[in-house]
């Protein structure tokens, strides 16, 4: 529970501005659930949290504090600046869901891979096969542009199709991040923690596929 640092009543809803007084409160402890008047947890209301940022946003606006102290100036830019990466992190699914383990004390993406090593070079080990494949018709492709060949287009074709197939992978992870975000949601200390390491290893694999279906899309961009 968190109190208003001018008028003492206990914060509801957004920690940004007390209901009581009115007051900006400047704590850089607020997090970006608090920010936004949030439980934490993965599943928000999207049209809530939307027109909870669009609130905040108008009420620590600069124009009404034209006229207030430079302190009081100070603060609503503080919380403004605060509330845009809120917003800009819990709007997302999976940047909230990072956010979401990072807050409860778990490594996410390269701080538990170790940087260099990272997850996202190493393909996952159901993908090998695939990901050699993808990588031979890629190489193909870059070589006749390099050579400034015309594309083959049965490689084009293939390479397109691969694609496709990545990007439903990428959806699946997505799904499966939503249903382990949901376990999660429970409360239940074991679920938590079961739902964090799948939730940490879906990470991985996300950012891997994602790399590889930008690679794909530039690559056939290039060629076309
Ligand atoms: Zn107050």
């Amino acid at each position: 529970m968190n109190h208003c640092t001018s008028c003492q009543k206990a914060l509801e809803g957004s920690w940004l501005v007390c209901t009581g007084c009115g007051a900006v409160q400047r704590n850089a402890a607020i997090d970006y659930f608090q920010a936004l008047g949030q439980e934490r947890r993965f599943g928000v209301n999207a049209a809530t949290l939307e027109r909870e940022f669009h609130r905040l946003s108008r009420r620590l606006h600069p124009d009404r504090f034209a006229r207030a102290s430079a302190e009081e100036q100070q603060n609503s830019l503080a919380a403004t600046a605060l509330l845009n990466d809120a917003w800009r992190t819990l709007r997302d699914p999976v940047t909230r869901l990072e956010y979401l383990l990072k807050l409860e004390g778990y490594a996410v993406g390269e701080e538990h891979a170790g940087k260099g090593k990272s997850a996202e070079r190493q393909p996952p080990s159901d993908l090998l096969e695939e990901v050699f494949e993808l990588n031979m018709q890629l190489e193909e492709l870059r070589m006749s542009q390099k050579m400034g060949e015309a594309a083959d287009e049965a490689v084009v074709k293939d390479l397109a199709a691969t694609g496709v197939r990545f990007e439903s992978m990428l959806q699946a992870v997505d799904d499966a991040l939503a249903a382990e975000g949901a376990k999660w949601d429970t409360g239940a200390a074991e679920a938590r923690t079961g739902a964090a390491t799948q939730m940490i290893q879906l990470l991985d694999r996300r950012r891997y596929l994602r790399n590889l279906v930008r690679d794909v899309r530039e690559t056939l961009g290039a060629a076309a």
